[in-house]
């Protein structure tokens, strides 16, 4: 990996900044809104609509990003649904599936609140959730057993760590099987086939993509048996003599009303951009700047004010003992001029399963340094004598 090559795609980093903030939202390199911008500029149009150059034009590049985003997860372009992130995907999901009274939705004690609260809500519908740990999903035989849908965070935000879906998936057996992608599939190749997962939700902006644009993929056969949703134009491919609508065939069912066409084609173009880097180097890259991390931090936390949750999770979450997560965040800020984020990272479940009321999250990416690892481990070691 050519790392001075791909910072000089980021032109925010001329101005010193050091970003810890991935888990939240990545930079974008310039190929990408230089995407937006020459589909703005010379490719306007709606898709699917209009019979005039520009019109087939703008659909041709919106079916061949629908394509391109197949293909970086190996699904077929007609599972790829465009939403705006990942919490419309799982809500999307969450809400088109037809629910009896006691249906089981198994989810962890570790979900973001996008991955909990669309199943949560659901009880009104007579469905149960219920929270299981990773542990003991790992440990069953049928983690999924009697359940309607098993609804599980590839990556948890927090601690960073994967987990081996492919294992749980493997074992779900009739059950839905979600798998919310929004901290895996920036960091790591997905085959969505191999996870033997339904549906695969993430989100463009924390993968070098523009803001407003998600996908949710679902699994071609699942889509005939889900009620969309939104309904309007583009979800019908007419109504019967009563005026009722009769749906479209495959993703058309969802993606109601114009979508997000420039993000759709600004996510293709960060999806090329990290398959030219390739996902595994990628991944190679953030493993061990997050171990260079840990190791530097053990070697200046001789005092034990630093307390960290995860010994080798892609994301560092942490506290100073006798800080507030917010201080030391805003000091790391002004002292070092080092973007990182603190307090509940939209998991109470798991902040009570930790007995915390929140921390600081620092999350590395493919263009972090050691150099920048070492300004932060050093500015964190400044902070953590005032505790
Ligand atoms: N799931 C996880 C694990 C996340 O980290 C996030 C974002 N922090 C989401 C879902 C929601 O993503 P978005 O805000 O892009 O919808």
């Amino acid at each position: 990996m050519d790392l001075n090559a791909i910072r000089s795609d980021f032109p925010l980093f001329k101005t010193g900044i050091i970003y810890l903030d991935n888990a939240a939202t990545s930079l974008t390199p310039v190929q990408v809104v230089e995407e937006l911008k020459d589909y703005y500029l010379n490719c306007r149009a709606n898709i699917h609509r209009g019979l005039h150059k520009l019109s087939a034009r703008a659909s041709e590049r919106y079916e061949q990003a629908k394509e391109a985003v197949a293909k970086h997860i190996n699904a077929k372009p007609g599972e790829i649904v465009f939403t705006k992130n990942s919490t419309e995907s799982i809500n999307l999901a969450a809400n088109s599936i037809r629910y009896r009274q006691g249906d089981i939705i198994i989810t962890s004690d570790i979900e973001h609140h996008s991955n909990f609260l669309p199943w949560k809500v659901q009880e009104r519908n007579g469905a149960k959730v219920v929270m299981k740990s990773f542990r003991e999903l790992d440990e069953s035989a049928a983690p999924a057993a009697g359940a309607k849908v098993m609804a599980l965070t590839q990556v948890s935000n927090v601690l960073g760590e994967p987990y081996d879906l492919e294992k749980i998936g493997k074992n779900k057996g009739d059950a839905l099987f979600l798998i919310d992608g929004a901290q895996s599939a920036p960091h790591m190749k997905i085959d969505v086939k191999r996870l033997n997962c339904d549906f695969f939700a993430f989100s463009g902006h924390k993968m070098l993509g523009p803001t407003g644009i998600g996908v949710l993929y679902i699994r071609e056969e699942v889509m005939e048996l889900l009620e969309p949703v939104y309904l309007g134009g583009g979800t019908i491919s007419g109504l019967d003599e009563r005026f009722n609508p009769i749906y479209s065939k495959g993703y058309k069912k969802f993606e109601a009303g114009t979508p997000n066409i420039a993000g759709a084609l600004g996510l293709a173009t960060a999806c090329g951009y990290m398959q030219k880097i390739g996902m595994e180097n990628i991944h190679r890259h953030e493993t061990a700047i997050a171990a260079y991390m840990r190791k530097l931090i053990d070697e200046i936390n001789g005092n034990g004010n630093i307390e960290y949750y995860s010994k080798s999770g892609l994301i560092f979450s942490f506290n100073v003992k006798g800080l507030e997560p917010h201080d030391v965040s805003a000091m790391l800020d002004t002292m070092g001029n080092i973007c990182t984020r603190s307090g509940h990272h939209c998991a109470i479940p798991l902040m009570r399963k930790l007995g915390l009321n929140g921390c600081v999250r620092a999350s590395p990416y493919i263009y972090n340094t050691t150099e920048e690892i070492d300004k932060f481990v050093e500015t964190l070691g400044e902070i953590s004598k005032l505790g």
